[in-house]
């Protein structure tokens, strides 16, 4: 990465009139939440920050960057929990936010499709679905200013990927300006295309370090009426896996969430968080906010959901539940899920896993897991939730009670490797939603084979010769 007492004030110049008049921030007090990730773990530095408003001036602008080897950082709503989407320090970087490209283009319910750009905030996509009639499924904590184009980027996960897979999933075609300048058309909305590579997977889950995702053609579905949501206390997490392929085998595809709660995790919530109440009155280690969901109004979810529940508390599957009366309800349980990062803050400082493994290895994760984490830090409180029905675990530890903050993350690399090698060695990985971004980049080396990275170098390679679309993320040059 370049120096930013190299980069030209002319070119900084041409850069502003390629992003168009009021496209451009180069004032360092406005540069800065641009400059600073989700968590404040990363501060980075730019000169300017361009938004363009066409997918003709962001094609401008790379070209730019092309002919005089310029690297720019792509940005979304800057959500990002492992620093990709924001500049290194050195301040040789051009950002890049995509937040002013966010018409919807189209939209055909007969088709269950809808073209929109990267820049739309993933709320407003669900909303505009809704409106006709339909869903688009992606759901995650940050929708209300994540965007489309950096859940591509990152192969979003999110609330409901047992039902509808993970963002990859979700996509028909994109559309992506080449770190050339060039323009690649693939907004096709066809269900089915052999023609050759699937080159739009290359730029999911790619971060940025491919290419700049300008347009996107998404998949909808039919809308959910009869939605039933319970909360249901187990006691342990080998029940609660029991319990989820119990309930798999009776509503098959229509279980469309499993979400795993730690008492811990509910305990940090009904402390900080304002208005939140224990759904359940027997207290149990383990909870699952269970959510089953059909088009049909009168498909019966809410029985299903009762009887299977009873049969597995006669069984000792779980020891309590409460099903949500209302949307207000059902809201409610949702809260205590979603605002579990939250309450984490809250409490002090955390160090933080986003692991997946198979779901018949989850319980083991969690044990060994556990052990591992109070040898290396003794008096540390596990956090832990997370997307069961997914086998992906938010192994989060908060700190002591009575530990310095900063001490406590002193710990981080140490306690970080203690779980990931565990999840490795059960056959996981060590980022199951979030991606590698600047964070885990060296860390998985030690998981990933020769082989497999230097696959992943090459096409970074083939694609971005120069290495100016996010470099440092995800490999290594
Ligand atoms: C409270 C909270 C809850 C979250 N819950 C989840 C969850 O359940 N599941 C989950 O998967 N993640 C979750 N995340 C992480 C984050 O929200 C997702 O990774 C999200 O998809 C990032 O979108 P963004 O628009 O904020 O992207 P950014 O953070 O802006 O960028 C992410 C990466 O994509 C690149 N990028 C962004 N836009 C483009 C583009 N148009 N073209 C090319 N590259 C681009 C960036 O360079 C960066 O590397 C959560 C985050 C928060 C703060």
């Amino acid at each position: 990465v370049t120096n930013s007492a190299n980069i030209d004030p002319g070119l900084l110049e041409r850069l502003k009139a390629a992003a168009g008049p009021s496209g451009w921030i180069d004032d360092t007090v406005a540069i800065d939440p641009f400059v600073t990730d989700q968590r404040g773990l990363f501060r980075g530095k730019t000169p300017l920050v361009l938004l363009p408003r066409s997918v003709d001036a962001v094609a401008k602008i790379v070209t730019i960057c092309h002919d005089t080897t310029t690297p720019l950082v792509p940005q979304g709503g800057n959500t990002s929990l492992v620093g990709g989407s924001v500049p290194f320090e050195e301040g040789g970087e051009i950002l890049l936010s995509l937040s002013k490209l966010n018409r919807i283009r189209s939209i055909s319910a007969a088709n269950n499709s809808m073209s929109v750009d990267a820049g739309c905030v993933l709320a407003n996509i669900q909303v505009a679905a809704q409106e006709v009639d339909r869903l688009f499924p992606l759901s995650l904590a940050a929708e209300g200013s994540c965007q489309i184009g950096g859940n591509l980027s990152t192969n979003a996960g999110g609330t409901s990927v047992l039902r509808y897979g993970n963002a990859r999933d979700l996509v028909l075609g994109l559309e992506i300006v080449l770190p050339t300048g060039e323009i690649w058309d693939g907004m096709r909305t066809l269900r089915k295309d052999n023609t050759g590579y699937a080159l739009k997977h290359l730029f999911i889950g790619a971060e940025g370090t491919l290419g700049i995702i300008t347009g996107a053609a998404l998949r909808l579905f039919p809308r959910p009426t009869d939605i039933t949501t319970a909360f249901v206390a187990v006691p342990s997490v080998a029940a609660a896996i029991s319990l989820l392929s119990e309930i798999q085998a009776v509503t098959g595809e229509q279980t469309s969430a499993f979400e795993l709660i730690s008492r811990f995790a509910l305990e940090l919530v009904l402390e900080h968080i304002p208005e939140t109440r224990d759904p359940v009155q027997t207290r149990a280690e383990w909870y699952v906010l269970v959510e089953v969901s059909a088009p049909d109004r009168a498909a019966g979810t809410r029985i299903i959901v009762e009887k299977t529940i009873a049969r597995a508390i006669e069984r000792g599957r779980a020891v309590d539940a409460t099903i949500a009366l209302s949307e207000g309800q059902a809201a409610a349980f949702w809260k205590i899920r979603e605002t579990i990062p939250d309450a984490q803050t809250r409490e002090g400082s955390s160090i933080k896993h986003d692991v997946a493994v198979p779901i018949d290895a989850f319980a083991e994760l969690v044990e060994r897991g556990t052990a591992a984490v109070l040898d290396e830090a003794p008096g540390a409180r596990p956090c832990i939730f997370g997307h069961l029905g997914d086998g992906n675990a938010h192994f989060n530890i908060t700190q002591p009670a009575e530990m310095e903050p900063t001490d406590f993350l002193d710990r981080w690399s140490d306690v970080n490797r203690r779980v990931h090698d565990i999840a490795h060695a059960l056959g996981g990985s060590i980022s199951a939603e979030h991606g590698l971004g600047r964070l885990k980049r060296d860390e998985v080396l030690r998981y990933k084979s020769d082989v497999e990275m230097e696959l992943m170098r090459s096409v970074k390679r083939a694609l971005d010769p120069q290495n100016i679309m996010n470099p440092g993320k995800v490999v290594s040059p």
